[in-house]
């Protein structure tokens, strides 16, 4: 699905880095004294890319890194934007304590990934916060917040109150069927009802293009679709192979990484098996 990619100014001085094929994105914000760079994507080139992108815009220092979640493709780039204090949820540092081998496992399964991958040295949040914080930028607010366990343990939302945007990570993906390698459907189902009470205009994913509402809306009416579709094979005994099976997208069948759907109803059942 073609949408529009490189860096794309959403507000004044707030930017979108949006990646081509639902790869990750990433964001900058630029103020006064320096830059806030959101989540340093996967690969040290990619973080180089990055890096580039900012200082087309502004010579200012980076003054803070925001991590949205654990999750590499997020956060492996983190050591190129050192001094800068890197921002996360605790859990976030957490589980990159605890999972680093796991989750970086995963990632170097991919054979063409490694040299790149072995230039990554284990660079976690140096400030972290539970409920929400926010970040002054010269005037500016940045709020973070904090909503439950979802995509990952570890999702945050960076939200600018006076421009309506807001940055949701993985937590609501668009035009692409969500990433469940750690996901619980029906909390996560929960943490996009509280996302939605949230005023926005403009919407930054993760992966695929800048969204409005409406796109907002869509990845919402999808996970919810996943969900009821999958708690019904689940009620009725169906195997995790027979609930994939039945599961049918309808109108997000034109979405990126239809493959993604045993892995979610596996994470499903283990959710609904109280699992996880
Ligand atoms: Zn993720």
């Amino acid at each position: 699905m073609d949408y529009e990619s490189g860096v794309i100014e959403v507000a004044e001085n707030v930017y979108a880095w949006i990646n081509e094929n639902c790869a990750t994105n990433a964001g900058f914000i630029v103020g006064e004294e320096g830059v806030i760079v959101i989540d340093t994507l996967m690969t040290p080139s990619l973080a180089g890319s990055l890096m580039t992108v900012v200082r087309d815009v502004t010579e200012k220092p980076i003054r803070y890194v925001i991590n949205t979640h654990f999750h590499g493709d997020h956060i492996y780039g983190n050591q190129y934007f050192l001094p800068a204090p890197i921002i996360g949820h605790e859990n976030c540092k957490f589980d990159l304590d605890t999972k680093w081998d796991d989750n970086f496992n995963r990632y170097w399964s991919r054979e063409a990934l490694r040299p790149e991958l072995s230039r990554i040295v284990k660079t976690t949040p140096d400030v972290t916060f539970n409920d929400k914080m926010s970040i002054w930028l010269g005037n500016r607010e940045i709020q973070l917040s904090f909503h439950g366990r979802a995509h990952s343990n570890s999702d945050i939302l960076l939200y600018l109150p006076e421009e309506k945007v807001l940055f949701v990570g993985d937590l609501a993906v668009n035009k692409t069927i969500p990433a469940f390698p750690d996901g619980h459907i029906t909390d996560w189902v929960s943490v996009l009802d509280q996302v939605d009470k949230i005023d926005t205009k403009t919407i930054v994913p993760g992966h695929g293009p800048v969204g409005t509402r409406a796109d907002f809306n869509e990845a919402k009416d999808l996970l919810n679709l996943l969900n009821t579709q999958i708690k019904s094979s689940f009620d009725n005994g169906a195997t995790e192979d027979e609930a994939a099976q039945k599961v049918d997208v309808g109108l997000y069948s034109s979405f990126a990484n239809q493959d993604r759907i045993p892995q979610i109803v596996e994470m499903a059942y283990k959710a609904y098996r109280g699992e996880l």
